[in-house]
C-alpha cells in the first residue's frame, strides 16, 4: 500500500501532570474515512488538535502527506518550525468544529471567500466563483448573500464545511460536527459529509453518529483514556467488538 496521507506515531500529550494522550498510532490513507469514537474525555479532540499542531505534542510525531507537522527534516534531524511555517502546513488540513465559528458580520459568500483570498492569495473573482461552486455542493448557493445568524445551525455547519473546503485541503478533520445541532438538522450535515467521502476526500471524523460511522467509515477507531482500544472496519468494531470497554460504550450509544 502507498504511504499514508496521515500518519501518527506514538503521539503523547499531557496537560500539567495529566497524560491525556498515551501514545496514539494512526494511519489514514488517501481517500479513507476514519471515524474516531470514544467516551467524553478520551482525548479525541486533543488528538485532532495535535494533528494540525494547534497543540504541541510531548512525544511521537505526526506526518501529513510525508511532511512532519510542526517540524522540518534537515540533515537527518527534526527541527521545530516557526509559527509561520506551521500555518502553511495547516492550510492543507481543513477543520470543522462542533461550533461553526463563522464570521458573524460577513455574508455566507464572504465567509467562504476569506481564506483563499487572504491566505492563499487567490484573486477575488476566482475565489468568488469557486466559493459559489462549493456553496452549491453543500446546497446553499441560494443563501450566498445571507448572514450566518439568518441560517439554521445545520446550514451554518454546511457553510463551515464549504469554508474549509475552499482552502483545498488534503485532509479534513471533523470534531463532532453535528453534536451542537437540533436532531432534525443532523441529517443534512451528515449527507454533505457522505458526499465528500464519496468524492474521495480523506477524512478523520470524531462522531457519536453510529449510522454515519457504520456506513461511511472505512475504519473505526475506538479510544478511551488517551489510548486506542481497538480499531478495524465498522463491520467488526461496531458489530462484534473485541474489547469489553468498546462493548460498554456501544451499549450506551447504540
Ligand atoms: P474528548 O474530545 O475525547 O472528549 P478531550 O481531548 O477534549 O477529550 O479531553 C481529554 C482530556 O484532556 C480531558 O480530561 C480534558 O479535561 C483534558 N483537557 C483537554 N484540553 C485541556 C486543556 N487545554 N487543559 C487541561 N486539560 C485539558
Ligand atoms: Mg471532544
Amino acid at each position: 500500500m502507498s504511504e499514508p496521507l496521515l500518519r501518527a506515531v506514538g503521539v503523547r500529550k499531557s496537560f500539567g501532570h495529566t497524560e491525556v494522550l498515551r501514545g496514539i498510532d494512526l494511519d489514514v490513507h488517501k481517500g479513507q474515512v476514519v471515524c474516531l469514537l470514544g467516551p467524553s474525555g478520551a482525548g479525541k479532540s486533543t488528538f485532532l488538535r495535535c494533528v494540525n499542531h494547534l497543540e504541541t505534542i510531548d512525544g511521537g510525531q505526526v506526518w501529513v502527506d510525508g511532511e512532519p507537522i510542526g517540524f522540518q527534516l534537515r540533515g537527518g534531524k527534526l527541527h521545530e518550525l516557526r509559527e509561520r511555517e506551521v500555518a502553511r502546513q495547516r492550510r492543507d488540513i481543513g477543520m470543522v468544529f462542533q461550533r461553526f465559528n463563522l464570521f458573524a458580520h460577513r455574508s455566507v459568500l464572504d465567509n467562504v471567500v476569506e481564506g483563499p483570498t487572504r491566505v492563499r492569495g487567490v484573486r477575488q473573482a476566482e475565489a468568488r466563483a469557486s466559493a459559489m461552486e462549493l456553496l452549491d455542493r453543500v446546497g446553499l448557493a441560494h443563501r450566498a448573500g445571507a448572514f450566518p445568524a439568518q441560517l439554521s445551525g445545520g446550514q451554518q455547519q454546511r457553510v463551515a464545511i464549504a469554508r474549509a473546503l475552499a482552502m483545498k485541503p488534503k485532509l479534513m478533520l471533523f470534531d463532532e460536527p453535528t453534536s451542537a445541532l437540533d436532531p432534525e438538522l443532523v441529517g443534512e450535515v451528515l449527507e454533505v459529509m457522505r458526499d465528500l467521502a464519496g468524492e474521495g476526500m480523506t477524512m478523520v471524523v470524531v462522531t457519536h453518529e453510529m449510522s454515519f460511522a457504520s456506513e461511511a467509515a472505512d475504519e473505526v477507531v475506538f479510544m478511551a483514556d488517551g489510548a486506542v482500544v481497538e480499531t478495524g472496519p465498522p463491520s467488526e468494531v461496531l458489530v462484534a467488538p473485541k474489547h469489553e470497554r468498546t462493548r460498554q460504550f456501544l451499549a450506551r450509544v447504540l
